[in-house]
């Protein structure tokens, strides 16, 4: 059960370190999704201590307001929704925030860039086939729907994120495919016909990164593995080391698949 809060916010439009990426907006705080792995668990040092990541979020209720007020003073340039929640996970339903703020971006004409893990991005193709310039991700870190449940326990399944990027696809959104964090060895499963399949739907593009340890995500990560794979835990672990060979051999594995499939692939690490 997530505990739901609400708070005002001063600005909602932040400056982004991402590349290829000027503003990124996250109109909650805290995330229903609850990835094991998630870096963003750092976001809810001040306001939530001690809590668990994935059982509070914070809606951001003025954050329409604040946006309106924000889009005029800014230059245009590339928006990110989200970089540190997901713009779609369940509450968005109800709230409407991520709605909203497209609403707002497509008045500005400003570009924007949608990442999720949910199928609930469909409920707005209608407003997403008006911008000029727009591109839709999906976050997938394996195909293998088990291993998604203990690591993204209440994103979509796999497979309604495949139909989604077809769905967007198919109408003319351009879209991608994150693949990352790629969990040492288990995202390896099934990895070949993931790629074709991406090819087959014909996302844009495929972007890979790696799992890094950071912001208190090692304990969780560790937890999982102990409790579902043990065997892995030595070889994941020393894997995870900057480096380290695994990731290397990934990235020509990726790569040379990739090349057959025709399929533009970026790496992030
Ligand atoms: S969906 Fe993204 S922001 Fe939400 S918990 Fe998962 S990794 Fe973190």
């Amino acid at each position: 059960m997530v505990r739901v809060g609400r708070i005002r916010c001063k600005t909602l439009m932040g400056r982004s370190g991402i590349e290829d990426v000027d503003y990124a907006i996250n109109p909650y705080l805290g995330c229903q999704h609850g990835c094991i792995y998630c870096y963003a668990r750092f976001m809810g040092r001040r306001n939530h201590p001690g809590e668990e990541w994935g059982t509070y979020v914070d809606v951001k209720v003025n954050a329409l307001q604040c946006l309106a007020r924000e889009l005029p003073r800014k230059k245009r340039g590339v928006v990110l929704l989200s970089s540190v929640t997901d713009p779609y996970q369940p509450l968005e339903r109800e709230w409407r925030l991520t709605r909203g703020c497209l609403q707002l971006l497509l008045d500005y004409d400003f570009p924007t860039n949608i990442q999720t893990k949910s199928v609930l991005v469909l409920r707005d193709l209608d407003l997403l086939q008006r911008f000029s310039d727009i591109e839709v991700g999906f976050t997938i870190t394996t195909i293998d729907d088990e291993i998604r449940g203990i690591f993204e326990p209440h994103a979509s399944p796999v497979e309604r994120r495949l139909e989604a990027l077809r769905v967007l696809s198919d109408s003319g959104i351009p879209t991608y495919a994150f693949l990352g964090p790629m969990l040492p060895y288990l995202s390896e499963e099934g990895l070949e016909g993931l790629l074709r399949e991406l090819a087959q739907i014909g996302v844009d593009r495929v972007l890979v990164d790696r799992l890094n340890i950071k912001a208190g995500n090692w304990p969780p990560i560790r937890r999982a593995l102990e409790e579902n794979f043990p065997h892995l835990l030595p070889s994941f672990a020393s894997a995870l080391r900057q480096g380290s060979k695994y990731y290397e051999g990934l990235r020509l594995k990726v790569s040379s698949l990739a090349r057959e499939l025709g399929l533009p692939v970026y790496f992030c690490y």
